[in-house]
């Protein structure tokens, strides 16, 4: 029996540039996703889509040919303690969320993608 893939489209936003994106992410086993896609979109379509609601969790990798940010092409990713999701450079430590604010918020690498607004 063959079964869809299961696709989700999880929300994250440039670090950079502060423009929001989407990533195509894909369970290829049972708890594991590979991102395989990035694509630029505005917020309030993000939103219409549902895509701002989707949540994965499990063992998190990107696939070859993950593009990276859609704006600065950077491909790693990092999540806030409020649940934002920015790219990354895979490096830098002293980042501060522009959604919530905090200072030095961010910690990487990130395992479980979620854009649901905590705050
Ligand atoms: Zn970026
Ligand atoms: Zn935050």
């Amino acid at each position: 029996m063959d079964e869809m893939p299961n696709v989700v489209v999880v929300m994250a936003r440039c670090i950079s540039t502060d423009q929001s994106f989407g990533i195509r992410v894909e369970e290829f086993s049972p708890g594991a996703w590979k991102a395989d896609w990035a694509f630029a979109i505005k917020e309030d379509r993000a939103k219409k889509e549902g895509y701002d609601r989707n949540e994965i969790s499990g063992e998190f990798a990107f696939a070859k040919s993950y593009p990276g940010c859609p704006y600065c092409q950077r491909k790693a990713l990092v999540r806030c303690g409020c649940g934002t999701v920015f790219c990354w450079d895979g490096d830098s430590k002293d980042i501060d969320c522009s959604v919530c604010g905090k200072k030095r918020a961010i910690r990487g690498p990130v395992t479980k993608l979620n854009s649901r607004a905590d705050h």
